[in-house]
Formats: structure tokens, sequence, C-alpha cells
């Protein structure tokens, strides 16, 4: 039976430590400060949102909390990122994505300083992260390769795989992991990859971040391997009050089974996200 690793656990000692040195900041009369940028009301950004400022509050920290309307301009949130750019109270800026539909997503976060991209999203950070030079690295990954450390999963020389090339999970996750230090030799599979579980069933360390309910099986696992499923998906449940329930990229289940460590959905990874965050803000605070 797998280890579960219990990534609330590990991200209130990060969110400790983003506290203790918020406060260091504070006695010197830096008040770290995060903008977060909400456009629309979609229920799950919300929720998002809501827990990044919640944690924000907790670690003593300070959030402008924006939110706009759905339909709310390109060139409204241009200037209001150029205000907030210029604003030396605020030392990061947010834009919770997806944005409406008639924003350019990549345009708003081309337009926020590098100094403040604390999601990691700008070209310069990805540039930066590639090049493995010093800046912000996104939240989740940072968050994933966090948990292989604290549990002393060993990644150098490991063969990690990864489901999902995107740019917020899959692509910086393989950055880091192939970095020097870490060491793991990495696989990326995605929806052109004829048959994933020929490469997951290789893998010391599997990362599933496809947006897929129980996609990865306990049989597509090698076993012993350290399963990190970073999916978070809405599946009904009408025994929940909501109507649903959150489930994972992994067949928790089954998994459980084959692999040695597993994180569980909730309680995994999302909790590490925020975690990395707060982290983030004390850094660009700290500047
Ligand atoms: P995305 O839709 O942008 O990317 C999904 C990727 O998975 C794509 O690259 C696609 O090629 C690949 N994929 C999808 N189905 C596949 C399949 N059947 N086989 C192989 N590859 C497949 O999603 P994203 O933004 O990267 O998020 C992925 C998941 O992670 C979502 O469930 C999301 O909610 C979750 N997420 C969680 C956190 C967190 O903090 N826990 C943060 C970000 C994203």
């Amino acid at each position: 039976m797998a280890e579960i690793i219990d990534g609330k656990a590990i991200a209130e000692k990060v969110r400790e430590d983003a506290r203790i040195r918020a406060d260091e900041l504070k006695r010197k009369g830096i008040i770290p400060c995060l903008a977060v940028i909400l456009a629309g009301e979609d229920p799950a950004s919300l929720s998002y949102v809501t827990g990044k400022e919640k944690a924000l509050a907790e670690a003593g920290m300070e959030s402008r909390d924006l939110r706009l309307s759905e339909s709310v301009s390109e060139a409204e949130l241009l200037s209001l990122i150029s205000t907030l750019n210029a604003d030396p109270k605020v030392h990061g800026i947010l834009v919770q994505l997806p944005l409406p539909r008639h924003i350019d997503s990549d345009r708003i976060i081309t337009a926020i300083d590098p100094a403040k991209d604390v999601d990691g999203f700008h070209p310069v950070s990805v540039g930066n992260l590639v090049l493995g030079k010093k800046g912000f690295i996104p939240c989740t990954p940072n968050g994933v390769v966090f948990l292989l450390k604290e549990m002393k999963i060993k990644t150098s020389g490991a063969h990690a795989v990864i489901l999902g090339r995107s740019s917020i999970v899959g692509k910086p996750l393989a950055n880091l992991l192939i970095q020097k230090g870490i060491n793991a030799t990495v696989t990326i599979c995605h929806t052109g990859t004829p048959d994933f579980s020929i490469y997951t069933r290789q893998a010391d360390i599997l990362i599933a971040a496809a947006g897929s309910p129980g996609l990865v099986k306990g049989n597509m696992i090698k076993p012993g391997a350290a399963v990190i499923d970073v999916g978070v998906n809405r599946v009904a449940d009408a025994a929940k009050k909501s109507g649903f329930r959150l489930r994972g990229d992994v067949d928790f289940e089954s998994a459980c089974e084959t692999a040695g460590w597993i994180t569980p959905v909730p309680g995994g990874v999302g909790p590490m996200t925020i975690a990395m965050l707060m982290l983030n803000v004390v850094e660009a605070a700290s500047k």
C-alpha cells in the first residue's frame, strides 16, 4: 500500500516559514502585498482567489482584492496592470486564469513587471527557468518538487514521466526536474502520445496533470513509484451539498495498490500551490 503524502501538513510548514519571513520584512517597514485580479464570476476561480487571499492574511501579508466584471476590456486591464507595476507598495501581481474569452491572456501576462510576476508565467520568468537562472518559478511545479524533496523521494537518476504539457504545469515542471541538483530524466506525454501507459509503467516518479478524472489506473503505474496527482476535477456527486466533489487525474484506489507514495486530491498538490505562492510574494517583497 502506498504511503500517502500529506500535502496539507507540508504546506502548513511552508506557510509558517513565509509568515516568519514576512514578519522580518514588516520589522523593516515592508508589508508584503499581492494584487489579486479576478475578472468574471467563475465559481472555481473565485474559490481559488479567496483561498489565496485567506492564506496571505494568515501569513500576515496584504492583498489588494481586485474584482472586475466579466465585460472588462483588455485596455482597462492593461491600464490596471500598469498602475500596479508602478505602485511600490504592491510587490506581486496575480491575474487569475482563465480570463474572459475576449481578452488575450498572453498580452496581459506579458504586461506584468517580471519583478512582480509571482506566478512565474511571464516570458522572462519562463526563460530564466529554462536557462536555469534565478527567477520566479510557477507555484504548482515548485510545490511538486518541494513535496518530492520533503518526502526524500530520490529524483537524481530517476525517470520522471509527466502527463500534460501545459505552460503552467507540465512544461515548467519538466524544466525544473532536469535542473542540475534535481537531475531527473524526464518524459512528457500529452494528447498526441498514442499510449501513455507505455511510459507511465516505466516511471519512478509519475506526475499527472492532464485534467481528466481517474485517467491513470493502478496497472499503469510502476510498482513502488511516487505518484503526484496535480489534477483537480469537479465530478458530479449528488451526496454533496455543492453537487460535486473533487477528483484527481489518478484513480486513487487502484493506484494505492501499486504506488510507493501518492498524493491525495484534495490535500496533496493544491495546498502546496498556495504555499509556494506565499514564498514567492515574500521573495518579491524582499527585493
Ligand atoms: P491543460 O488543459 O492546460 O493541460 C492538460 C494537458 O494534459 C494538455 O497538455 C494535454 O495534452 C494533456 N492531456 C489531456 N488529456 C490527456 C490524455 N488523455 N492523455 C495524455 N495527455 C493528456 O490543464 P492544466 O492547466 O495543465 O491543468 C491540468 C490539471 O491540473 C487540471 O485538472 C487542473 O485543474 C489541475 N491543476 C491543479 C493545480 C493545483 O494547484 N493542484 C494547479 C494547476 C492545475
